[in-house]
């Protein structure tokens, strides 16, 4: 096999992978704030950490990966400013913080499923509490200093703070909030006291007064708790590469006593951006109200692993522009894809000739490879499952014994999903695509028996419903309202 070669923002540089401890992949990925949905932005995460996963079990590694559930800790403001999230949602909703939790912890979890997202282990920050304060008892002499709003971290006290920030951006301190008393912007909350009067729903006791547990804490704390410091690879989106990463490495370094990062290679995900409007609306965000749910995406018909696809087209480290006309086009890709494996499969049937009797060469095996080793470039592999799906050449049992191999990494479930399982299916109800779908069937039988005048007249029929059939797609079977 070839070397896994990853970018690792923290040298910015590519790196070949070596596993701390032989045969084991260790990674951990920011996981969500359940406060509120996940849009489909932060899926586009937990897609790229799922192939990162992936291609580490092809390349044989015993994989532990941890994707973390914030249900205490982060505020308004990456920096310890603002209100605290999981509060706020409660007192707005009318529930309690830990409701919240467990009602938005579910729905993600149903999306991880949705999106073919291999189960990782995901424990809740709450459950890590008193953890997170033997953490702080272990580096407050040497590291921290107490305000009256709590327990607060000098980021002068550890060697090179904000390396990792500074590799992509010198702005670096001003994007900072100030909290009142603070020695320096970047310093940031350890543990935040709950001020006298006010009350809380989530606290707990401490050293430092009865309170609730700094957000970037929890992160070097389940960390180390689960899969023990140094552990091979730490995930995020680019946006946690300013602060939230940071910070995480300045507490590993304080608790380590030593330069130890807590993670061997930091790697980032680029932004979806948001283009369903023309004009740069900039990253999809929670704060402008208007992001898209990947149940959104299913209400309107669409399949949710089209936004599978959408993501492995792009290379994770690029941006990744979302409109409502590519993933309609990655919708039919994968349906293109779907559509030639159902015709292998039938010719393999005829055949009569076990799947197999025809294994894969090393070379056909290492297909696959040469492009995932390459900081995972999954658009290569999608345009290599297309190559060898064309190659006529190629006897259909092999064909489909490659795209079993990459579907391991893609996890599209390409030999499981079927056209019928693609179709634009939208939940308004007034909308009949089996109907739809029968008379364009009817319309290709008339088409291909040369019968001109009852498919235009088909073709009006389905006009007067407000169904426009695109006669352009080689398939046949693409249609828009
Ligand atoms: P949050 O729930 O806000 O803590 O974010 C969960 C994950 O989604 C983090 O890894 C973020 O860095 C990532 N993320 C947030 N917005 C986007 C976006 N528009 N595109 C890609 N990733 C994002
Ligand atoms: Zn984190």
């Amino acid at each position: 096999m070839t070397d896994l070669k990853l970018f690792n923002s923290l040298t910015r540089s590519l790196e070949t992978f070596q596993p701390i401890h032989p045969g084991e992949a260790r990674v951990y990925s920011c996981g969500p704030t359940v406060y509120n949905y996940q849009h489909v932005g932060n899926m586009r995460a937990y897609v790229f950490a799922d192939t990162l996963g992936r291609v580490l079990s092809f390349k044989g590694y015993d994989l532990r990966h941890v994707i973390n559930i914030t249900d205490v800790g982060h505020l308004t403001s990456d920096a310890d400013a603002g209100d605290d999230k999981m509060e706020k949602a409660a007192a707005s909703q009318g529930k309690s913080a830990w409701d919240i939790a467990r009602h938005y912890q579910s729905v993600f979890e149903e999306d991880l499923a949705r999106l073919n997202i291999r189960k990782p282990q995901h424990p809740r920050a709450t459950d890590y509490v008193e953890a997170m304060i033997a953490w702080g008892k272990a580096i407050e002499d040497k590291h921290c200093y107490r305000l009256d709003s709590g327990l607060y971290f000098d980021v002068t006290t550890v060697p090179d703070y904000g390396r990792l920030a500074r590799a992509s951006t010198d702005e670096g301190e001003s994007r900072i909030d100030t909290v009142e008393g603070k020695r320096h912007a970047a310093d940031f909350a350890i543990w935040r006291t709950t001020p006298a009067g006010e009350n809380r729903q989530m606290e707990w006791d401490s050293p430092w007064g009865r309170g609730a547990p700094g957000w970037h804490i929890e992160c070097s704390v389940m960390s180390a708790e689960l899969l023990g410091h140094p552990f091979d690879i730490h995930t995020g989106g680019i946006d946690h590469r300013e602060i939230h990463h940071p910070n995480e490495i300045a507490q590993n370094q304080a608790h380590a006593c030593g330069p130890d990062t807590g993670a061997r290679i930091w790697m980032h995900n680029n932004f979806l951006v948001d283009r369903r409007k023309s004009g740069d609306l900039g990253k999809m965000s929670k704060s402008t109200g208007d992001f898209l749910t990947l149940q959104a995406l299913v209400d309107r018909g669409y399949h949710p692993l089209a936004y599978r696809l959408l993501c492995l087209q792009a290379h994770y480290r690029s941006e990744l522009e979302f409109t409502w006309d590519g993933l309609t086009a990655a919708l039919t890709r994968l349906k293109r894809m779907v559509m030639a494996i159902a015709k292998l499969k039938a010719d393999l049937a005829a055949s009569k000739q076990p799947e197999g009797s025809f294994p894969l060469s090393e070379q056909e095996r290492g297909a696959f490879d040469e492009a995932i080793s390459s900081d995972l470039n999954t658009p290569e592999v999608l345009t290599t499952v297309e190559a060898i799906l064309s190659n006529k050449k190629m006897p259909a049992a092999k064909r489909i014994q490659s795209v079993r191999l990459a579907d391991d990494l893609l996890g599209l479930d390409l030999l499981g999903l079927t056209r019928e399982d693609l179709r634009l299916n939208p939940v308004d109800a007034a909308i009949d695509v089996a109907g739809i779908e029968r008379l364009i069937a009817q319309r290709q039988e008339a088409r291909a028996a040369k019968d001109f005048s009852t498919s235009d007249a088909i073709r009006d029929a389905l006009a007067a419903q407000g169904v426009e059939v695109m006669d352009g797609d080689p398939l046949g079977w693409e249609w828009k309202l």
